[in-house]
Formats: structure tokens, sequence, C-alpha cells
């Protein structure tokens, strides 16, 4: 855990504090994964600690300990700004600007909490008192591991806190199947399994969950929406208001969706927009070299990591679409080879 400002973060927890943890909005496996860790942890450090997140979490996450403690700003403002109003620290886990927040970005800014960053996304924003932000570590979860480890406090991990953990690293990595190409990850792993976790239960919970309409939905993007364009090494899925109303969707029924895309042979650039209320949610996936997160912040107002970065656009979908393609002309060399 070079280059951070862990000391003063271990300093500063050294006495019972009010703590607010926060995570980005749309929280996947590692945002929620990570924030339930990092409280179970700071509870058994005496600390008073609520977990507050912008909008829902999907269903599948809902069985990780204190899930159902979470406070929700979008349905429970009223409880949130109480919670705001309340912390002595706000802890921001899994994204790297305050922003991501939505609706409770302007009230968690405006708090006078010490504010403190623990993240694995690029470019963190400035407006942290304190971070912890390494972008080569799987999963924000993995950092809240080696947190611990760092803080000496091993002996407080128990199976709830593993289990956590584990769902953090396996959803942020597809499985263990990219962004954990580092001995530190399995070794962690391993320790989880020590802490009695049952991997292949977990994995079961989170992944065979599917509705029967969120899989006809996988299906539908497969086989009639997915444009394939070998000239750019480029793979893209559409999806309508109509197509996700048509399919019943439900929050999270699109994970995933876009990995299919780049699953195919020499495509190295795979992109999912589909159209929500107002905006048009974008997903990037590549492979090897190729950095999305630097295509989504130039063009699209976004950001995430090299393999896999997202963006909101204002523009109509056809709009947002049609400007995708126009820049891969742009990046056509880059898109050739990326190993
Ligand atoms: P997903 O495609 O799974 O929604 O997002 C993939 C990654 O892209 C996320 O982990 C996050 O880092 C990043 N990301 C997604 N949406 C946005 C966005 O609107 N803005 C920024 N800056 N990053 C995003
Ligand atoms: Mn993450």
């Amino acid at each position: 855990m070079e280059n951070t400002d862990f000391n003063h973060i271990s300093e500063l927890i050294s006495q019972p504090l009010q703590i607010l943890i926060t995570t980005h909005s749309n929280p996947d496996g590692d945002a929620i994964g990570s924030s339930l860790a990092l409280a179970s942890y700071l509870k058994k450090k005496n600390h008073s600690v609520q977990v507050m997140i912008p909008d829902p979490y999907p269903d599948f996450l809902a069985w990780m300990k204190g899930h159902d403690e979470i406070l929700v700003f979008s349905s429970d403002e009223i409880k949130c700004k109480k919670a705001i109003d309340r912390a002595e620290l706000i802890i921001s886990a899994d994204y790297n600007n305050l922003s991501r927040l939505n609706d409770a970005a302007g009230l968690v800014r405006q708090s006078k909490a010490i504010k403190v960053l623990i993240d694995h996304h690029l470019n963190p924003s400035s407006e942290f008192d304190y971070r912890i932000s390494i972008s080569k570590i799987s999963s924000t979860s993995e950092i809240v591991y080696n947190f611990i480890e760092k803080m000496g406090d091993l002996h407080l991990m128990d199976k709830d806190i593993a289990e956590c953990i584990y769902a953090g690293i396996i959803t942020d990595t597809g499985s263990l199947s990219y962004a954990c190409n580092y001995i530190k990850t399995y070794l962690i792993m391993a320790d989880l399994f020590r802490l009695g976790i049952d991997g292949e239960h977990l994995h079961r919970l989170i992944y065979d969950t599917y509705s029967e309409s969120r899989l006809r939905l996988l299906g539908y993007s497969i086989s009639d929406q997915l444009v394939v364009l070998p000239e750019y090494h480029t793979a893209y899925i559409t999806l309508t208001k109509e197509d996700l109303h048509r399919f019943d969707h439900q929050i999270g029924d699109t994970e995933g969706v876009v990995n299919y895309a780049l699953s195919i042979k020499d495509i190295n650039l795979a992109a999912l927009f589909m159209e929500r209320d107002g905006i048009v949610k974008v997903s990037f996936r590549s492979k090897g070299a190729f950095a999305v997160n630097t295509l989504a912040a130039q063009y699209f107002n976004g950001g995430g990591h090299r393999n896999a970065a997202g963006a909101n656009c204002t523009t109509t979908l056809e709009e947002t679409i049609l400007k995708f393609k126009q820049i891969l002309p742009l990046y056509q060399p880059m898109l050739k080879s990326v190993y």
C-alpha cells in the first residue's frame, strides 16, 4: 500500500467516530462488497458506521452481512441527510469522484466531515482529504483486505467480511479472469477460504440468479442486437427503452451483457448502449492494451478502468452510436493489435 495516506487514516480511526461509508450509483459487487466489509470491520473497531448508496443495489447482492441496513438516498432522503449530517468521517469506497453520488453528491461535498477515498479507479479527484487510491489492484474489496492487514487487524476478519471481499474480487475480475494477474489476489482468496467461505455457493448466489426474462434479454441482445465491425475489431449491442421494457428489465439485468460482444475472436473493443430515462448509459470493454477509460473520458465524459469503462450520455441513442462509429477510424491502428 505504497504512496497513500495510510498513516493519516490509521491515526484518524484510532478513536471511535461516526463514520458514513458511501459508494457509487448503480452499485456493483465490489461497491457493495467493499463498503459492507469496511462497515463490519470498522464496527469491530468500535466506530458507529452507516453505509449509504445513491440508488438501490441489485438483488443478487442481497445476501451480504449488513445489506439490509444500507440507506438508499433515492428512496430515503431524510434518513440519508441525517446520516450525512451526523458523520465525522465520510469514506468513499470504489469511486473516484463525488459526482458519482448523483443527488447525494452536493450534501456530501458540503459536509464538514473528513473525507477519505478508498478506491482503485484512475484519476481520483482532489475533493478528498486523504486517499488510498491504487489502480493496479483488482478491486476496492482487495484494497480493503490489504488495509485491514496493514492495520495489523487480520484477527478481526471473519467469515462475513470474507464473503463481502470475495464478492468484490469475483465480480470485479470476471470470476478471476481479468485485472488479477497478481499473486496477492490469490493469496487473499486463499485466506478467505481459510476463514470458511463457501466459494462455490457464493458464486451461485452472485451469478445463478437470472430471471427467465433476464436470460431472454441476453439472448435477444446477442442474436438480434449485436453489430460486429470486423475492420475495427469492434462489436456493440444496442438496447432501446422499449427493448428493456419488453424484457421486464430490472436493475443489474444487463450486467455482463457487453462481455459477450468482447468474447468474439479478434474483437478488441466492445460497447453496450442502453437507453434510460433521458440518458444513454454506455459500457465499454476492451482487451489488452487498448484503454477504454481514455476513450470514455475524451469523447463521452465518462471514465473507468483500462479494460472496463462507462459513461452516461445526454445525447440520443442514435447520436451516441453515431459518435462512437465516427471515432472508430481514429483508433483503428490501436485496435488492430492490443497485445
Ligand atoms: P459498467 O459498464 O459496468 O457500468 O462500468 C464499468 C466501469 O466504468 C465502472 O467500474 C466505472 O469505473 C466506470 N464507469 C461507469 N459509468 C461511468 C460514468 O458515468 N462515469 C465514469 N467516470 N465512470 C463510469
Ligand atoms: Mn471496483
